[in-house]
């Protein structure tokens, strides 16, 4: 199922719409993400450039370029919130928790089918989605 996905920073100035289905939802359990994000892994859903659109609030946002990852992050000048990085291949990853900050849940079209770089992470996670590495 696909739809339209409306989405926020905690301050509410910036806000986004994410349209269709991601490529990609899971846990994601490499280095990248944790040094860009200071997150033990990241549980994102993964959208295309055109996929995501910012529908208020453009002029307040920082885009964070890391230093050496080719990845972005975009912030919420106001209040912090991360809305969506980017990743080595251009793709909007938006985190499962925003969404359920926003929408109340996550809702199962966007739950995590898997977890991935799992050979990468820094603890074990006792659930029944397969792993890869
Ligand atoms: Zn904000
Ligand atoms: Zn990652």
């Amino acid at each position: 199922m696909a739809g339209n996905y409306d989405l926020h920073c905690s301050c509410g100035t910036a806000a986004i719409r994410l349209e269709g289905a991601p490529r990609v939802r899971g846990h994601c359990h490499c280095r990248a993400c944790r040094v860009l994000l200071d997150v033990p892994f990241h549980s994102v859903t993964a959208w295309n450039p055109e996929q995501l659109a910012v529908t208020r609030g453009g002029e307040r946002l920082l885009s964070f370029q890391h230093p050496s990852l080719s990845m972005k992050k975009v912030s919420c000048r106001d209040c912090g919130t991360v809305l969506w990085n980017t990743n080595a291949m251009d793709w909007r990853v938006v985190s499962q928790r925003l969404i359920e900050t926003c929408l109340g849940a996550l809702p199962g079209e966007l739950q995590a089918l898997s977890h991935f770089h799992y050979g990468s992470r820094i603890f074990d996670i006792a659930d029944g989605l397969p792993k890869r590495d």
